[in-house]
């Protein structure tokens, strides 16, 4: 006879380095979040610096507001944060982060240092934490306005999604795309990502603009053919702005950047609709370069669909869409008629 098996609770801290794998799949999503972090806190300037594809080391160094040092005991804890207080602040909520998980959930799975220093304090304070607990003493130490965080050894504790991780370069690759984009969308912070002891690999100045950041990141061949797309709606609390390639510019690849309400997120339907507009245009199985910014009304879009953030959730997507599609469309329109025109003169 087979006997039943006993119930057990798991232990708090297993249930917490679970919950914080899902959140944190790969370095690049770690780093998404800091990055969210340092715009809140006002930031203008962003250095990432990286070794192993984020795996070893991941440290982000910024001159924001910093963290202070009498919040440094908590700041690591579960749904610790200085952006919600109520319920009904997740509707309103304008910052990127909104329930305190970030840095609770890395330090679940990785060794985290925080290093910070605010414009009133007279020097820097620095601090280990380790499953969300502060790990020895906060020590005072020199240091510039602003927060560094170091995360070293990453999933070093989950050993099933460090074997599913093995390629660093892989994970660079996820990185770029992550700073990339982020450097794109908030053309007026400089970014700068390198690796450890290496020359740096990506860098945009401050107060630049979206397509000299195209630029820098995907070259001329991408920033020339840009057209600029612009959409206001009041019924459907819809804003929309940015730039897409028009129909000389083609690659079998392409690349697509959509921000919702400044949070670089994924979207299917989207997708799919921005690929049927220009499939009309483009050689078969070949795409564009789209970058899009859509800003809707807080309560209209549900961003906890998934731990990672990384899907959303919006109402009346079908009319947006439309929207979306129709936009694009007359621009690409303008622009072929404008090229069949240079061909024959
Ligand atoms: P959330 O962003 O949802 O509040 P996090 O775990 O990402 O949760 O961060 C917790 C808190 O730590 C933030 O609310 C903020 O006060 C502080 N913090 C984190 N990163 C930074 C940073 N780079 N600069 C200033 N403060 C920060
Ligand atoms: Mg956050």
């Amino acid at each position: 006879m087979c006997e039943p098996g006993i119930i057990r609770k798991l232990s708090e801290d297993v249930v917490n380095r679970i919950a914080a794998g899902e959140i944190v799949q790969r370095p690049a999503n770690a780093l998404k979040e800091l990055i969210e972090n340092s715009l809140d806190a006002k930031s203008t300037n962003i250095i990432i610096t990286v070794k192993a594809g984020g795996l070893k080391y991941l440290q982000i160094q910024d001159n924001g507001t910093g963290i202070r040092s009498d919040n440094l005991d908590i700041v690591c804890e579960r749904f610790t944060t200085s952006k919600l207080s109520q319920y009904e602040d997740l509707q309103e909520i304008n910052t990127y982060g909104f329930r305190g998980e970030a840095l609770a959930s890395i330090s679940h799975i990785a060794h985290l240092t925080i290093l910070t220093k605010t414009a009133a304090a007279k020097c820097a304070y620095k601090a280990s934490y380790e499953d969300g607990k502060l790990k020895g003493p906060i020590k005072a130490c020199a240091g510039n306005n602003g927060t560094q965080i170091t995360v070293e050894d990453l999933f070093y504790n989950v050993i099933a999604r460090k074997k599913a991780l093995r390629s660093p370069t892989e994970e660079y690759t996820h990185i770029m795309d992550v700073v990339g984009g982020y450097a794109i969308h908030n053309s007026h912070v400089g970014f700068t990502l390198k690796k450890f002891g290496e020359k740096t690999d990506l860098k945009t100045p401050i107060n630049s603009t979206v397509v000299e950041n195209v630029r820098i990141i995907h070259g001329n061949s991408i920033a020339r053919e840009l057209m600029e797309i612009e959409i206001k709606d009041d019924a459907l609390k819809l804003s929309v702005h940015g730039f897409i390639t028009n129909v000389n510019y083609s690659h079998k690849k392409g690349v697509m950047l959509l921000f919702i309400n400044h949070r670089l997120v994924d979207s299917s339907s989207i997708r799919k609709a921005v690929d049927s507009v220009y499939s009309t245009y483009l050689p078969k199985n070949s795409h564009a370069f789209v970058y899009l910014s859509i800003e809707l009304d807080p309560k209209n879009v549900d961003v906890n669909v998934h731990p990672t953030k990384h899907e959303v959730q919006f109402l009346y997507e079908e009319q947006i869409i439309e929207k979306l599609k129709a936009c694009m469309e007359a621009k690409l329109l303008s622009c072929n008629s404008t090229r069949v025109m240079y061909t024959q003169a």
